[in-house]
């Protein structure tokens, strides 16, 4: 955690001994000034450390994501309490657009919905066209369930808890822990305050090779309400529970949920740290010979990967007090200050024109990853420091399974800190695991050519964003569209990339290598997107469409949306869109709103040009024309 300060540091100990007019032996001219910028370099401030910055308000009945990816409009909002009020909410909105003479649109999700995608939106903000439906402009209208978070039902006999659809994780662990019981084991997502219906209606996870790792594996029954305002309750097993689970609520909106808990449980956990990737995909194998419960953080730059195993503890072993889940990147807002500015100059400059690029940006960006991302310890206590913002990391031990599944991070979670100003670029897939080894190899020649092999000062030293990839692991999904449905043994694979938000008009650092994993991981190895994470764009990839890859399963759901919502009120554009195999649409700069992958050079941002990767020449991403 002191890694911030002792790359601040070094930046600063470096700026003093290094001129920008130093011959370096540059391989590529740069123009005279020096500068590809039309007009000068930006300075990119960070408006939230003003004192008197005030975040700008959303438009009336507008909501945004999390991350601040996406920003969804409607025209109105609907805030229920409970089923009821959600059902004679529906009935009425249906009654006045058919008066009006207007189509509905409805989405289920809340105000700071964790989707990256634009499910959660009725129409899809990166298209520049008029949202219409059959040629008429519709009633849009954000569903915002954060209201409902209670908890129903507690059954000891049974170990069931009912709760409301939208309570967060957060909400759910203290009502397990008040109940005296435990979740499945690495049965839920990493973020507390992600929501149980989000998080059911994405089928996201934990990690399980081959058990339970997903609600949509231990949920009882579920009470929903479809679009034309009649309330059901399916149990797991029936069609409706399968099209329901990771079904995006096209369907209906979930709003209650029984769920199948545990005794309460503790887990040991333990770590394989930091070690050599040479033999990655056979030391992913003798991990899962340990346990089932693994999560695996790579970073292919550095050499390196960390294992994350979970599995039951021995009876009557002592717990860690106070052990907590910091898998969430976090940061104290001190740390915060310092690492903010470092990565928006770090950002801010793409074409290595700034002295601090010669000082070695890339290297203390490198020491940030490697101390703060995969070098961080899944679980932490509390320590001397703590008030400070630095807990104990601990690499081994027991502690209550509730406690260490998934971190609560309040304002310090890196897309929450308004002092780091940064945000998320996850891009999260599903595919056959007997492909992993050969993965891991494509992974190791992007990063060889594509990183590091294009020429340029300290091309060797060119480090990803603070980050990992991650390598998780499923069973066949119960879902009809939940992204691992229909693979014998899914692997999920993920890379999770920390960005600045303050240099806008400039693609993240080394983007290209991400637009190329995107592709390689989408087209080559049939990778299903996560329909909770990720690009619009990853859904609507011409080449590699979503809907064939789900065959028989896709067919399915659209039966189902042909039963219980004909009209088609809670589909969202995106999905009307890849449903009916529509490609994204082009447009110049698309790679800034990462809505497209580049075809041409006007789609890339100023000073980059569109070409063929170097490692995988049949994917296109955008490059600096010229880079130090
Ligand atoms: C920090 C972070 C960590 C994450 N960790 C993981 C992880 O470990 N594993 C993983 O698999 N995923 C993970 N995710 C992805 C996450 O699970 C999804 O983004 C998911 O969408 C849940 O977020 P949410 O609860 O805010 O739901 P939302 O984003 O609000 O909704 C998700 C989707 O479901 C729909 N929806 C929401 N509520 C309902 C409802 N009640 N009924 C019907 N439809 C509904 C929405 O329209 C939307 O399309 C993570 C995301 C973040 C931001």
């Amino acid at each position: 955690m002191l890694a911030p300060a002792i790359a601040g540091l070094l930046l600063l100990a470096c700026s003093c001994s290094v001129s920008a007019t130093v011959d370096l032996g540059l391989p590529h001219p740069l123009p005279a000034d020096g500068n590809l910028f039309p007009a000068g370099i930006p300075t990119f401030k960070n408006p939230y450390a003003e004192p008197w910055y005030q975040e700008p308000p959303l438009p009336k009945n507008y909501y945004r994501g999390a991350y601040e990816h996406v920003t969804c409009p409607s025209d109105e909002l609907v805030v229920p309490e409970d089923t009821a009020q959600l059902a004679a909410a529906i009935k009425s909105l249906r009654a006045r657009a058919a008066a009006e003479g207007r189509p509905l649109k409805m989405r289920p999700a809340r105000r700071g919905f964790a989707t990256m995608a634009s499910f959660a939106c009725g129409p899809q903000p990166t298209l520049v066209n008029p949202f219409l439906v059959d040629g008429k402009k519709p009633m849009v209208v954000g569903l915002m369930l954060e209201k409902m978070d209670k908890v129903l039902a507690v059954d000891k006999e049974k170990q069931q808890l009912r709760v409301q659809g939208q309570m967060t994780l957060k909400g759910f662990y203290e009502a397990a822990d008040a109940a005296g019981l435990s979740v499945p084991r690495f049965g839920l997502p990493w973020w507390q305050g992600l929501t149980l219906g989000g998080v059911f209606s994405t089928a996201s996870h934990g990690s399980g090779n081959n058990v339970t790792h997903m609600i949509c594996d231990w949920f009882v029954d579920v009470t929903w309400v479809d679009a034309q305002g009649e309330v059901h309750t399916s149990a797991k097993g029936s069609d409706e529970a399968f099209a329901l689970c990771g079904g995006l609520g096209l369907l209906g909106t979930v709003t209650e949920l029984t769920l199948q808990l545990t005794p309460s449980s503790n887990t040991h956990f333990s770590t394989w740290y930091l070690k050599p990737d040479d033999n990655l995909a056979d030391d992913v194998e003798a991990m899962l010979k340990i346990t089932p419960n693994l999560v695996v953080m790579w970073r292919p730059d550095l050499g390196k990967y960390t294992g994350h195993l979970q599995r039951p503890a021995p009876e009557h072993a002592p717990t860690i007090q106070g052990a907590q889940c910091n898998v969430i990147p976090q940061q104290a807002d001190y740390q915060a200050g310092m690492s903010g500015p470092l990565l928006r100059a770090w950002q801010g400059d793409p074409f290595n024109t700034n002295t601090m690029y010669f000082a070695g940006y890339d290297t203390n960006i490198c020491t940030l990853a490697l101390t703060s991302a995969i070098g961080a310890p899944w679980v932490t206590k509390k320590g001397p420091l703590t008030s400070k913002g630095i807990s104990q990391p601990v690499f081994e031990g027991v502690a209550p399974t509730n406690h260490v599944t998934s971190t609560d991070c309040g304002d310090n979670c890196v897309f929450t800190s308004k002092k780091l100003m940064s945000t998320a670029l996850d891009v999260m897939f599903a595919f056959e695991r007997s492909k992993l080894k050969e993965w891991v190899a494509d992974i190791k020649a992007l990063i060889k050519e594509d990183l590091r092999g294009i020429p340029g000062w300290g091309a060797h030293t060119r480090c990803l964003l603070p980050g990992y990839y991650v390598m998780r692991f499923g069973r066949p999904s119960d879902t009809l569209v939940g992204y691992g449905s229909g693979l014998q043994q899914p692997v999920y694979v993920q890379q999770q990339m920390m960005a600045s938000k303050a240099t806008p008009g400039i693609p993240s650092r080394y983007e290209w290598v991400q637009e190329t994993y995107e592709q390689l991981t989408l087209c080559k190895y049939d990778g299903r997107p996560h329909t909770g994470k990720n690009w619009d764009r990853t859904f609507t990839n011409p080449r590699c469409p979503f809907a064939p890859k789900f065959g028989e399963s896709f067919k399915k759901m659209v039966a189902m949306q042909d039963k219980y919502d004909p009209s088609r009120a809670y589909e969202p554009e995106l999905w009307t869109r890849l449903a009916a195999g529509e490609g994204y649409k082009l447009k110049p700069k698309c790679i800034l709103d990462r809505s497209c992958y580049c075809e041409a050079d006007e789609h890339c941002a100023d000073g980059f040009k569109c070409v063929a990767s170097v490692a995988f020449p049949q994917y296109k991403a955008c490059r600096p024309k010229v880079m130090n």
